[in-house]
C-alpha cells in the first residue's frame, strides 16, 4: 500500500552494493543498475541525494587492526567514497541524470567543496547531489554522514538499501529459521538491543533529529522507489509506514 510519496531523500549506499558479488571494487554494471533504479526516483519529482560509502575498496577500521595509523586510514577510507561516488555520478550522467558530486574534502579539479545551500540549490534545480569524502572527519562512517546530511538538508527520510538482507532483524536470519523481521522500530530499541541496522552515532543523530530510516534490499529491482514513495518494504526505524 502507498502511504506517501517523500519529497526528498537521502539514499545510503554502502560501498559492498557497488561491488556485486565479487565482494570488493566497482562493477560497473551493479553501478548501472542502481544508476537506473535512482533515475526511477528522480523521474518522479522526488530529490534524491546519494551517501555512498567506502567499504568495497577501503576501512578504515580494518586498516588500524593491521597496525596502521586510525587517522590515515580513516582518510583512505574517505578516499576510497570519492571514487565510488564519482562512479555513481558516471552512470547517472550516461542516463541523463544531472547530478554534482560536494565532497567534505576539498578536491576542486574532482567535486564540489560541501556547501549546504548549495546543494539545496541543485537538489531544487532537479540535480541529484551526491556527497562524497564522508562528514570529512575521522572516526565516522557514511551512516552517520547519511544522518548528518538528512539532517542539514532537512530530507524526510533516509533509505538504506542493504546487500543480503531485507530488513532489521533480531537475530541474523542466515543463522536462525526462526528469526523475525520488525516492521517498525524505535531507535531507542535499535541501540538497546544493538541491532546491526546503523552505528550507535549515527542511529543518535538520526533519533535527536527525528528522521525516519527505511531498511530494505537493494538488490531487488524496483526496490528503491518503492521505499522513496512509501511502500511498505523492508523495516521502517522511527517512522510509520
Ligand atoms: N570514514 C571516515 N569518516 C567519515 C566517513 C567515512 O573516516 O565521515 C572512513 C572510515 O574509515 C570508513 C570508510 O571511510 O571505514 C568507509 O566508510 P564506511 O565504512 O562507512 O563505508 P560502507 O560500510 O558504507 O561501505
Amino acid at each position: 500500500m502507498t502511504v506517501k510519496q517523500y519529497k526528498r531523500v537521502v539514499l545510503k549506499l554502502s560501498g559492498e552494493a557497488l561491488a556485486g558479488d565479487e565482494g570488493f571494487g566497482i562493477n560497473p554494471a551493479v553501478v548501472e543498475s542502481i544508476a537506473h533504479q535512482i533515475k526511477d526516483v528522480y523521474e518522479r519529482g522526488i530529490e534524491v541525494c546519494i551517501v555512498v560509502g567506502g567499504g568495497n575498496i577501503w576501512r578504515g577500521l580494518a586498516g588500524s587492526a593491521k597496525g596502521m595509523d586510525r587517522t590515515t586510514a580513516d582518510y583512505m577510507g574517505m578516499l576510497a567514497t570519492v571514487m565510488n561516488s564519482l562512479a555513481m555520478q558516471d552512470a547517472l550522467e550516461k542516463i541523463d541524470v544531472n547530478t554534482r558530486v560536494q565532497s567534505a574534502i576539498e578536491m576542486r579539479q574532482v567535486a564540489e567543496p560541501y556547501i549546504r545551500r548549495r546543494a539545496v540549490r541543485h537538489l531544487e534545480k532537479g540535480r541529484v547531489v551526491i556527497f562524497a569524502a564522508g562528514t570529512g572527519n575521522p572516526y565516522f562512517s557514511t551512516d552517520t554522514t547519511a544522518a548528518l546530511r538528512a539532517a542539514e538538508i532537512e530530507a524526510d527520510v533516509i533509505l538504506m538499501a542493504k546487500k543480503n538482507t531485507d530488513g532489521v532483524y533480531d537475530c541474523d536470519p542466515n543463522n536462525n529459521p526462526n528469526a523475525h523481521k520488525f516492521e517498525t522500530l524505535e531507535y531507542i530499541e535499535v541501540l538497546q538491543r544493538g541491532l546491526a541496522v546503523m552505528d550507535a552515532t549515527a542511529t543518535s543523530l538520526c533519533m535527536d533529529n527525528k528522521i525516519p530510516l527505511i531498511v530494505f534490499d537493494i538488490d531487488k529491482p524496483g526496490n528503491i522507489l518503492k521505499a522513496a514513495s512509501g511502500e511498505c518494504i523492508g523495516t521502517i526505524v522511527g517512522g510509520k509506514m
